[in-house]
């Protein structure tokens, strides 16, 4: 037999997987630079350089000693997802086609306003749960992300925006968990990215600057009240439970009242008794959007500390429901006004480029089964319409 040097065994050797230091929260940084043996301090010092001066070369870190940075270097890393494409609306709405680990992407979308400037940040790889009317649920579901690489959307973003240079304006004032995922099912790595965003040495943005929104996992949402006070927007779209049950799946686990006597615990938790929850509704046509729907969701609501935010619903390929008309939309509206609530439209912003509401729909190397039945569908209507 030949003696062959093998010269494979050096590639075989496991490559050492290096800490992420991206997506530590200021415990876990200070936890991990204590297990090499450092001060915690300098875990602030690091959580500064990355998230807020936007340095992801650990060797440039210059208030680290020198031996720090080269010790840090070799066990860590700070790694960003993969920027694909950026795209710009016509309304100055902007979206990220962003890679993550595995092959699969994700989207995020920012939305400028007069006073302010909206992030839309993903929480996992499609979604499980599967609501009728979104497009990210038809995708299927891949996986959660990890903390990384959610706080590391609103690195991006801040990137793009060079708003890591002080003397340019803050143009990312509010982060919404609204883009694909259900963040409540990603409970461990959406708390640690929110905490970073309201952290002071990171990108300190106020508590009521950072909302999560959830289509209603009880337990979880019970459990956040205990660890955050982020903003809270809760997806009803229905103000009864046989509607709700087609519309959201979730809710024939966690019915209607569950899910709002949970959204009221977590006020009660708050320490500042003004807070109160945004309810999302949105509206298709004749399916939620009738005078009778609208009564029932004032009565339902009536003793939750609520302002209620009415989304059209945007169509997106192969959807089933169309827009709500402009004349249901205000009777809507209006009932809801003269029950003395606080009724706001969110107007559809970004959709010549997908970026709307339930229009994010990235590419999710989907581990259910709901893609390719989704995408089937697409094709047989395509026959349809061609054949017709
Ligand atoms: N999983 C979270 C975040 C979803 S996206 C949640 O359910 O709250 C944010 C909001 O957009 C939710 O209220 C969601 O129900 C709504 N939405 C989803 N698809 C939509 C569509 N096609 N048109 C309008 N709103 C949509």
């Amino acid at each position: 037999m030949s003696q062959e040097p093998d010269v494979t065994a050096i590639d075989e050797q496991p490559r050492k997987v290096k800490t992420n230091l991206l997506g530590l929260s200021a415990s876990r940084i200070g936890d991990f630079l204590e297990s090499l043996g450092e001060k915690r301090f300098r875990g602030t010092q690091v959580l500064k350089w990355i998230h807020q001066l936007g340095v992801d070369d650990i060797t440039q870190m210059t208030n680290l000693s020198k031996g720090l940075r080269e010790s840090l270097a070799e066990v860590a890393e700070v790694l960003l997802p993969e920027v694909v494409s950026c795209q710009d609306s016509v309304d100055g709405t902007r979206k990220w086609l962003i890679r993550v680990d595995g092959g699969s992407c994700i989207e995020m979308v920012y939305i400028p306003e007069r006073d302010r400037g909206t992030l839309c940040v993903s929480s996992q790889i499609g979604c499980a749960l599967d609501c009728s009317f979104c497009a990210t649920g038809k995708q299927g579901f891949a996986r959660d992300l990890t903390t990384a690489e959610i706080i590391g959307q609103l690195w991006i973003a801040a990137k793009s925006f060079d708003q890591f240079d002080p003397k340019t304006p803050r143009r990312v004032t509010n982060v919404v968990m609204m883009g694909m995922g259900e963040p409540l099912m990603n409970f461990d790595n959406v708390v640690d990215a929110m905490s970073l965003m309201m952290d002071d040495n990171a990108y300190g943005l106020s508590k009521r600057r950072v909302t999560l929104s959830t289509a209603g996992v009880v337990p979880e949402l019970d459990k956040l009240g205990d660890v955050s006070d982020v903003s809270l927007a809760i997806s009803l779209h229905a103000p009864n439970d046989e509607l709700r049950n087609q519309l959201v799946p979730i809710n024939r686990k966690y019915p209607l009242a569950d899910f709002i006597a949970s959204a009221r615990r977590y006020l009660d938790k708050m320490p500042d008794n003004r807070r109160k929850v945004t309810v999302e509704y949105t509206l298709m046509d004749r399916v939620n959007d009738r005078d009778e729907h609208a009564k029932e969701l004032s009565a339902l609501l009536r003793d939750l500390p609520c302002k209620i935010n009415l989304i059209p619903f945007n169509p997106f390929p192969g959807s089933e429901y169309k827009k709500v008309t402009k004349v249901a939309l205000t009777r809507f509206r209006d009932i809801l006004h003269n029950d003395g609530y606080t009724v706001t439209v969110r107007t559809t912003r970004g959709d010549d480029i997908a970026a709307a509401c339930g229009q994010l729909a990235g590419e999710v190397n989907d581990r259910t089964k709901r893609q390719q039945r989704y995408k089937k569908r697409l094709e047989e209507e395509q026959v349809v319409k061609f054949v017709g």
